[in-house]
């Protein structure tokens, strides 16, 4: 089993670091915050250099993809470097995740572009979708790994972005049944229904999705907000999926009007938990009354 250095304990990270340790492997990790949510079984490297001394694959689960490539940059140069291969879980887009593969394929190390979707709940069930693209010889490589994050897993193309750009395909609609749910729930509401009625109404009807599904009962009508996905991270992943849009010149008429909203929430009331979309929604949703 590859000994796995980890960069990156967040919601996300913290999650799939421990279920690496659960699958068998030793984990090496590190984070700029310091080691306060390092999984039982893991140990914590005081900076990137030394987890790629003892590390044979890294996995980043990081913010952006500026802070990605920052890191990557870091595991390349890292004097007595043993990682050989690097995969990179964070959303980053596109054009990060290619500039990664091109840095990292200067030094000889290989790269899988592997985003996630499923929550941290999703996360600890193991249900997590990980759709990950990466030539042949870097896919074979990092198999156990990938298998120590999660059951459910989908090689979507031979080259990094791939995985990045059906990452944000899906983020887009995901958050797009958040903002539409939440709409939709809060006119129900001022019309006299309950919420509870409305969302085992829907669950039966043709307007199901993951929010009425999963975050409503969950965390919204339980007043919990703890999903653990910050509205920040979902305004960063719409924006770029319309960034990604405009490159393939596609359209984007519903994407326009997402991208607005989120970013309308996360400046508004920055790193609140993405399902606080709802009373944001109830509250006007950030628009200055005409
Ligand atoms: P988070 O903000 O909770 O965690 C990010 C972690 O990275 C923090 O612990 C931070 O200290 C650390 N970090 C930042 N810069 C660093 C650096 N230079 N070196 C080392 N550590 C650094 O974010 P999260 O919710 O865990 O998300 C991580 C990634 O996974 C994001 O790209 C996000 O879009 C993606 N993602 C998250 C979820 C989710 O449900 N939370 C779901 C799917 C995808």
């Amino acid at each position: 089993m590859p000994t796995v250095g980890f960069v990156g304990l967040g919601n996300m990270g913290s999650v799939l670091a421990g279920n690496l340790v659960a699958a068998g492997h030793a984990v090496v990790a590190h984070d700029v915050a310091g080691p306060g949510r390092l999984p039982d079984g893991a140990s914590f490297a005081g900076s990137v250099a030394d987890m790629a001394r003892q590390a044979d694959v890294v996995v980043l689960s990081l913010p952006d993809g500026t802070i990605s490539q920052q890191v990557a940059k870091e595991v390349a140069a890292a004097d007595g470097r043993r990682a050989a291969h690097l995969i990179d879980t964070s959303t980053s887009g596109p054009q990060a995740a290619r500039d990664i593969e091109a840095l990292l394929a200067g030094h000889g190390v290989g790269f899988v572009d592997a985003p996630v979707s499923g929550g941290v709940a999703g996360a600890k069930a193991r249900t997590l979708a990980v759709m990950y693209a990466g030539p042949d010889e870097a896919c074979a490589a990092v198999e156990p790994v990938l298998a120590g994050l999660s059951d459910k897993r989908f090689r979507v193309g031979d080259r990094a972005g791939l995985g990045q750009a059906m990452k944000l395909a899906n983020n887009f609609l995901s958050a797009t049944a958040m903002a539409a749910a939440s709409e939709a729930i809060a006119f129900g509401l001022s019309a006299g229904l309950d919420m509870t009625t409305m969302t085992e109404v829907i669950n039966a009807s043709s307007g199901m999705n993951t929010a009425t599904r999963d975050k409503f009962p969950r965390d919204i009508a339980t007043g919990t907000y703890a999903a653990g996905f910050s509205n920040s991270l979902m305004a960063k992943d719409v924006r770029l999926y319309r960034a990604a849009v405009d490159d393939a010149g596609g359209p984007a008429e519903v994407g326009d009007v997402i991208a607005a909203l989120w970013a309308r929430f996360a400046e508004a009331e920055p790193n609140a938990d993405f399902t606080r979309v709802f009373p944001f929604t109830q509250r006007g949703a950030g628009r200055s009354p005409e």
